[in-house]
């Protein structure tokens, strides 16, 4: 059973930002001062993107709990898949609004956080951090960084932020502002300068939903080092232990109960229809101006609403383009179970 979450729906000026992107061409960098990070917060609360330092690598930061803003930073990554992202907390006070955090998991962040530790844990009823972020799942991936940036960033802003690596998709990830500037420049508002990240790869993921812990993705922090601490082997994809999935993926995913038809021009009697653009009839419409962005705000909160409720559901055709080639893919794996 899902508990629903309701998301904020923050508007963002597309327009207005659009205009200031061509103006500048690219985003300002300033240094991480404290000015600069309050600056940061706020273009964070309007529901803008900012990159920031951490101690693994630049993260592109929004609003975890704004659709609307991590809609937008998929489009400027030019992600083809929505993955769920990891949400950054300022400490385990933040981190137990958002997830169930007890035992090992509970252990692990006291010893390894602030650091390269990112926990997969169960998601809170409390917490904020809304369903496009978690890509619908029930889980969370949350992390403490230990970069003074990043942190204060998350505690200025007041809570947490989803901070993919600042890149487009498919390419290396940054270790320097200017990186940041050269790659994804445009399609941001502010780009803090922190210098260097010290660590300069990604994060290791562990999850704590399943026993044994299981490691998603190895990183920064040493996994043997970790399994010494808590005194386990870590479950590793593919082995006896691991919780099964498809292969090459490393979250599970969402998966609705009730049968999904794409591309449906209209519902059957026994079907409900989800929308796109303006057609008549349905029962949600993921964004009757037939906007992309929209749409992918929208996506898993109404998949979800309409799951609970109905058994099939017909679903309009999405353009295959932009932010329309997530939202297939997404849809296409929901029908296909
Ligand atoms: P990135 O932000 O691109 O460095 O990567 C985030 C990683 O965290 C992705 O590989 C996700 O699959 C993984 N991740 C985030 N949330 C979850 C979750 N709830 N369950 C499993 N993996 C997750
Ligand atoms: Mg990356």
């Amino acid at each position: 059973m899902y508990a629903s979450r309701p998301c904020a729906q923050v508007a963002i000026d597309t327009a207005s930002r659009e205009a200031q992107a061509h103006e500048t061409m690219t985003a300002p960098v300033q240094k991480a001062t404290p000015d600069a990070i309050a600056e940061a917060a706020d273009i964070l609360r309007r529901g803008g993107l900012v990159a920031v330092p951490t101690e693994t690598v630049y993260g592109l930061a929004v609003d975890a709990a704004n659709p609307d803003a991590v809609a937008r930073l998929y489009e400027v990554k030019g992600r083809p898949r929505f993955n769920p992202l990891i949400a950054h907390v300022n400490g385990p006070e933040m981190a137990k609004r958002e997830a169930v955090l007890e035992g090992a998991a509970a252990f692990a962040a006291g010893f390894y956080w602030p650091g390269p530790l990112t926990l997969v844990l169960p998601a809170a009823p409390s917490g904020r951090v809304c369903d496009l972020a978690r890509a619908g799942l029930d889980t969370i991936a949350l992390r403490h960084p230990s970069h003074s940036v990043a942190h204060d960033l998350v505690t200025v802003f007041g809570g947490p932020l989803v901070a993919p690596s600042a890149n487009p998709s498919g390419r290396i990830s940054p270790v320097t502002a200017r990186d940041v500037a050269a790659d994804l420049g445009d399609g941001i508002d502010l780009i803090l300068d922190g210098g260097r990240c010290p660590v300069g790869i990604e994060s290791t993921i562990v999850s704590f939903v399943g026993d044994p812990p299981e490691l998603l993705r190895p990183g920064g922090l040493d996994p043997a080092a970790l399994e010494r601490f808590l005194s386990v082997s870590l479950a590793r994809p593919g082995d006896e232990t691991a919780s099964p999935r498809a292969p090459g993926q490393l979250a599970r995913h969402y998966a609705p109960n009730a049968q999904l038809r794409l591309n449906a021009v209209s519902a059957q009697a026994d079907e409900v229809l989800l929308g796109f653009g303006p057609v008549a009839g349905a029962s949600a419409n993921l964004s009757p101006r037939g906007n992309l962005a929209e749409a992918a705000a929208n996506l898993f909160a109404m998949l979800r609403w309409l799951d609970g409720r109905h058994e099939r559901i017909a679903i309009s055709p999405i353009p295959q383009e932009g932010l329309g080639e997530a939202i297939n893919d997404r849809l296409r794996r929901a029908a296909a179970r």
